[in-house]
């Protein structure tokens, strides 16, 4: 079994194709996943007029977000804070100690979001997670009063217009989130209302984008970084940009000159304009619960790439090119084949593709598979996975070229469990900035920012 792909140079594995209906079918497929060169570069300059757009209006696709932090953390810095990360799947709320030289220090736990607390009233879920940091504060035995309130950094990564450093409207939910009466609201204002009546000694002081977290987490490591990514439930960044740049900013009372800018990139190409669409990202977009929103996210994020493979699966056998024309009662759920499964899937280099099977059959109660079966889903998920690579890579790219970085390199911290365990990704990533930048790809470091979202909260 050859290993991972990692470059169109690395050859898909064969299969022991049963028709030449099916060999086309697959050839077919694969075409339509695949992105040259010359499409992923009108991609990127796509990306960057749009980016451009951004910064000289507000209200643009891809939003721009000023996020008033000005400060680059210096590694110096020291205290210990509450630190609260609402992402798509998790919430996580952390202790942070900065204890100078660049180190740092974490206690958290992770609580599940549940989908009536994602899709519900808005005040319900501010109760719960108000309720989490309740527990916390208890379990860890922090100390902590009605007269001594701790400070918390709220990390909240759905998209807001950002006023202050502790005030932000809400745009729109994104990543399967619909809570009623929280839209055109301050989160910050939402989140202290439930500590209040839930009598919580925590005053929540800031409010940052995951991204920006991220950002000033690895800056505080490493201080050539420039961008802060997110490749977890959804997709976004955040970088330093001159502030002369953000032309839509009337004035601004501070004499620094960077910015960092939240550019909100899951909306890129709403109009559906250069992205390489399939029917199967189409089929997607019409069935979520915000069509025609979040496109680029959703050929890339962990929320959906399990979703796009099955939509392609489910396709396959309606034409009765695989799993001899027979789906399963669990695999015609939305939203049943886990991104996980991808990650495992590709991850199988047994000749018989065993875990591919175990999926497939006790997972997705699919009866018996054959090898051809099971070496098809494991070309789709390969498709879909490298697919999602190329066009991060592209975002990547385009802020790369945008700071005029492609000479000097820099840092790029990212976050987020698809970076963490999809087996290749950051490789996939890597192998496509040196077909974009060459030699000088070998000056971008591609590092993995845990805890990032919680540490840059309190920066
Ligand atoms: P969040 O984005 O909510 O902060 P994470 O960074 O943990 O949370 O990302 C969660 C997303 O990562 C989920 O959408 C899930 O599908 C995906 N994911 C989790 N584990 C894996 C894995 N082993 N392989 C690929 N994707 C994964
Ligand atoms: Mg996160």
């Amino acid at each position: 079994m050859s290993p991972i792909p990692l470059s169109y140079d690395d050859k898909f594995e064969e299969i022991n194709y049963c028709s030449e209906l099916q060999k086309s079918a697959i050839n077919e497929i694969t075409k339509e996943f695949e992105i040259n060169n010359k499409k992923l570069n009108e991609i990127i300059e796509h990306f960057r007029n749009e980016m451009n757009k951004g910064l000289t209006k507000h209200g643009q696709t891809v939003a721009m977000v000023p996020s008033y932090v000005t400060g680059v953390p210096t590694g110096k810095e020291v205290g210990t804070f509450l630190a609260l990360d609402l992402g798509g799947t998790n919430l996580r709320v952390c202790q942070i100690n900065l204890e100078g030289g660049g180190k740092i220090s974490v206690k958290q736990q992770k609580y599940k979001i549940s989908d009536s607390h994602k899709t519900g009233e808005a005040r319900h879920l501010f109760d719960f997670i108000a309720e989490c940091v309740d527990k916390f504060l208890v379990e860890f035995n922090i100390d902590c009063n009605s007269t001594r309130r701790l400070n918390l950094g709220f990390t909240f990564s759905f998209p807001v217009e950002q006023t202050a450093i502790d005030k932000g409207t809400l745009i729109s939910w994104t990543k399967g989130f619909s809570a009623s009466g929280a839209a055109g609201k301050d989160v910050v204002f939402l989140l202290q209302e439930s500590l209040n009546r839930k009598e919580v000694p925590v005053k929540v002081s800031a409010l940052v984008n995951d991204t920006v977290g991220t950002l000033l987490a690895h800056a505080y490591k490493y201080p050539n970084t420039l961008l802060g990514v997110i490749f977890g439930t959804g997709t976004n960044g955040a970088y330093f940009e001159k502030i002369s740049n953000i032309k839509k900013l009337q004035s601004i009372s501070s004499n620094a000159d960077h910015m960092i800018i939240n550019v909100e990139w899951g909306a890129f190409d709403n109009e559906k304009k250069v992205l390489p669409l399939t029917m199967f990202d189409n089929k997607l977009d019409r069935n979520s619960i915000n069509p025609r929103l979040q496109i680029f996210e959703k050929t890339i994020s962990g929320m959906y790439l399990g979703e796009i493979t099955r939509n392609v699966l489910l396709n396959l056998i309606d034409r009765s090119l695989l799993f001899n024309g027979y789906s399963s009662k669990d695999l015609n759920d939305h939203y049943s084949f886990e991104t996980e499964y991808m990650s495992s899937i590709e991850k199988d280099d047994t000749s018989t593709l065993e875990t591919v099977k175990q999926i497939l059959e006790e997972s997705l109660n699919l009866p018996s598979t054959t090898l051809t079966d099971r070496q098809i889903v494991k070309r789709i998920c390969q498709l879909v996975g490298f697919r999602a690579a190329r066009l991060s890579s592209a975002a990547l790219s385009a802020i790369i070229s945008h700071c005029n970085v492609i000479e000097s390199g820099c840092n790029i911290g990212i976050d987020g469990s698809l970076f963490l365990f999809y087996p290749g990704f950051k490789e996939r990533i890597m192998n496509s900035l040196k077909e974009l930048f060459g030699p000088n790809a070998d000056k971008i470091e591609l590092g993995l920012a845990l805890d990032g979202s919680g540490v840059g909260a309190g920066n």
